[in-house]
């Protein structure tokens, strides 16, 4: 995606919508998440792609797109996610020259624009691209996000996941990947990806690494599949373990331990004003977060605007008729 594209894009239009907002005399809605993606915009055109060694031939990527992991096999580089869309190509470049290898091979942990925008990329040079069924049907349809009242677009045929499973295993020359899909937390087709010869997971967004993490309810993510999520991975992350998130430094089992709390808190006092019927502007009002903010409210997402995600994410999920 260029400059041209991106601005007639959704995202590009929302961002000057936002700007546009900002600039007026109306009172700002701290809770509203709309006005970030004017920040976002630039924020992908200029955030620099850098690789670093994390194991022996393994490799991070990172950049203005989710954590991307590379690793080194016999037969080509195993990847796991691709990045944003618009820094396609120099994303790819910087992941076959970190891995010195052609690309065989890649895996989507879910379907958001900036682990998956770099697909096309990666199919046209000839990678498989593995993901979970309901990660391959989201990437073959146009997704509404409600919260940002964002539009993103099918991706092309070729730049679709081919291969598609909830649970198994790659052998690649020495390593076993092991993927693991989880019932629905950030999406409905989160996938974590095991590297136990490595002691490496790499977890999508199912884990943010010392913030306030995205919970995507228009694809019946919600806080309590959150909790289950992170549940799962420390199952098994053992004490040395790094972990990849798809947001923010490489973590340990204790930082994800930490986030889990937080989850599991904010689960827990949004769940009882919701049970006391208040409405959403109420709960906002409220400061369930307040203070839990000062550590947590560091990256994109202030406490107003994770109280009106994990509430709406929360009232959907009992809407669709489980328990909270
Ligand atoms: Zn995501």
């Amino acid at each position: 995606m260029n400059r041209r594209e991106w601005m007639q894009s959704g995202l590009g239009a929302m961002a000057m919508l936002a700007t546009a907002r900002a600039s007026g005399d109306e009172p700002v809605d701290e809770s509203d998440p709309a006005p970030l993606l004017a920040k976002m915009g630039p924020m992908m055109e200029t955030i620099p792609v850098a690789a670093s060694e994390l194991a022996p031939g393994l490799y991070l990527v990172q950049g203005p797109g989710g954590n991307i992991a590379v690793l080194k096999g016999p037969d080509g580089l195993t990847v796991v996610d691709s990045g944003v869309p618009m820094r396609a190509k120099e994303v790819f470049e910087t992941v076959k020259r970190a891995g010195g290898q052609p690309v065989e091979r890649l895996i989507n942990t879910h379907w958001h624009f900036d682990h998956a925008g770099g697909n096309e990329e990666f199919a046209r040079a000839g990678a498989t691209i593995f993901a979970t069924s309901a990660t391959r049907e989201r990437l073959s349809t146009d997704q509404y996000t409600a919260v940002f009242k964002l539009t993103t677009k099918a991706l092309p045929s070729i730049a679709r996941p081919t291969v598609t499973s909830d649970d198994f295993e790659l052998h690649v020359g020495a390593h076993t990947l092991h993927l693991i899909a989880v019932p629905p937390a950030h999406t409905d087709g989160d996938l974590i990806v095991h590297f136990p010869t490595l002691d490496v997971i790499h977890t999508g967004d199912l884990f943010s690494n010392g913030f306030y993490p995205n919970i995507d309810a228009s694809s019946r993510g919600w806080i309590g599949g959150m909790v289950a999520a992170a549940d799962r991975i420390l199952k098994i992350a053992g004490p040395k373990t790094r972990i990849i998130p798809g947001h923010g430094p490489v973590g340990t089992r204790d930082d994800l331990a930490a986030a889990r709390k937080m989850l599991a808190t904010v689960h827990e006092r949004v769940a009882r004003l919701l049970d006391a019927g208040k409405s959403l502007r109420q709960a906002i009002d409220a400061r369930p977060t307040a203070d839990l903010d000062p550590t947590w409210a560091k990256g994109l997402f202030n406490g107003p605007i994770f109280t009106r995600i994990v509430y709406e994410g929360l009232a959907q999920h009992r809407g669709a008729g489980r328990a909270g």
